[in-house]
């Protein structure tokens, strides 16, 4: 059990470690290709030679797609494109997981990928419409404009001209793609970012809730409480719902940039805005799963996150408060090639659930890629979570 969760009895809704239904969709064959893989990632140095491989090689147009493809590529990716995604969005749907597609080219920079992107996700959108088990898209706002934009409408000086026009692109391009998802059902998620552009996230997030949000949750922010300030965030994103009276959308993460993070307060010498230490950030975590249960009416909510113990603590705490397990206001989500273990065992118990799934051409995604290979490499020479979890199913089916 988790600290936060010290003053309630644990309910046995769930068991994580029931390995049989968290590979129940993988063959013994493809059980074992996937024990190699993650045994290679396991290599801090070779996790090191790959990434820098994958990265040169791209730029060099040497001809190793085809090995990036069959490997880490087919763990973590769904396909280049997004039909070729239609396979493992089968796939997933026999265990009742469902899907949030990403679209997950990255580090762009021109007016033209902008309107690409914006076209590509709407295309997404009209995609998800039809299929049953896509509740959700991803976005992240660096797709559709400048970082160099966003800095400068986080330090909320005057703009120039050709960023005034530059920010109504913006506004203009998100309206489009929160319309089209308005109209399909799909919730849009946007993702969270650096803090130096996070409050123009924000404010773009905060107009299209206020706007398209107003019977159910269309767009969906992203607190990252790794920040110290994210917790009271939320508290005064709810105040904000109250005062215009839209459902508020919340994506809860622990963030994913915290070395960057700190290394920049660092060198420009001002307070990091990450915790002090893990379980503050643990802590801050719950605490905001807790705070949207207590809200459920007005706040709906996605616990995107691989920790067991934040999975496990929201699903009793459902469970204890007798909220259906599949209520539409609370789900769960895991990326796609990892942590399987909790994704299947919460969709055999009834919770709604669902694989972050990206998709696109192997050279857009190789920084993707590279983070999944360096968060799954072993720490201090141990096994991986992974690798532990296969290792344990191989040897229950004596393979
Ligand atoms: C579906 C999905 C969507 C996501 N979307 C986003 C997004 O939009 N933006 C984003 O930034 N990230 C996003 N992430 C990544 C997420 O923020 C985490 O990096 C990742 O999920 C690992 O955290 P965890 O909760 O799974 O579990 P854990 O493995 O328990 O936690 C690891 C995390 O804890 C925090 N942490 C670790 N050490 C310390 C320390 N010493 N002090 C303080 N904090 C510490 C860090 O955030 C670290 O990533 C997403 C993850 C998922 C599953």
């Amino acid at each position: 059990m988790h600290k936060t969760s010290g003053l309630l009895e644990p309910t046995p809704t769930i068991q994580f470690n029931d390995t049989e239904t968290a590979f129940s969709g993988k063959t013994n064959r493809e059980l074992r290709w996937e024990y190699w893989l993650f045994r290679l990632m396991n290599n801090p140095a070779l996790t090191n030679i790959f990434s820098w491989l994958a990265q040169f090689s791209i730029r060099l147009r040497l001809p190793v797609k085809w090995l990036i493809k069959r490997t880490v590529y087919k763990q973590f990716c769904g396909g280049e494109t997004l039909e070729e995604t239609v396979a493992v969005l089968h796939k997933l749907e026999q265990f009742h997981v469902g899907a949030i597609i990403d679209y997950g080219v990255e580090g762009k920079e021109t007016e033209k990928d902008f309107e690409k992107t914006k076209n590509e996700l709407i295309r997404i959108i009209r995609f998800a419409a039809d299929k049953k088990n896509i509740p959700f898209i991803s976005c992240k706002i660096t797709g559709l404009t400048s970082f160099a934009l966003l800095e400068k409408l986080n330090l909320d000086v005057l703009l120039r001209e050709d960023e005034a026009a530059e920010k109504e692109k913006l506004y203009r391009r998100m309206r489009e793609i929160v319309n089209a998802a308005s109209e399909a059902g799909i919730g849009l998620f946007i993702d969270a970012e650096e803090s130096w552009i996070q409050d123009a996230i924000d404010e773009v997030t905060f107009v299209m809730m206020r706007e398209f949000n107003k019977t159910k949750a269309v767009v969906y922010s992203t607190p990252q409480l790794y920040r110290h300030d994210r917790f009271a965030f939320c508290k005064k994103s709810l105040g904000d719902a109250m005062e215009h009276n839209y459902v508020l959308g919340l994506k809860p993460v622990r963030g994913a940039y915290m070395e960057k993070e700190r290394k920049r307060a660092a060198v420009n010498k001002y307070a990091s805005p990450i915790q002090p230490d893990k379980d503050s950030t643990d802590r801050d975590y719950d605490t905001t799963l807790l705070f949207c249960l207590d809200h459920i009416d007005k706040i709906s909510f996605c616990a995107a996150t691989h920790n067991e113990q934040s999975s496990l603590f929201l699903a009793d705490e459902m469970h204890k408060r007798q909220i259906p397990h599949h209520h539409p206001h609370v789900s769960f989500s895991q990326l796609y090639g990892m942590s399987d273990q909790v994704t299947y065992n919460l969709a055999k118990a009834g919770y709604n659930v669902a694989k972050y799934l990206p998709y696109g051409p192997v050279k857009d995604v190789i920084p993707y890629l590279i983070r999944r290979a360096q968060e799954n490499t072993s720490v201090s020479g141990q096994m991986s979570r992974e690798l532990n979890l296969i290792y344990k199913e191989m040897k229950r089916r004596g393979i």
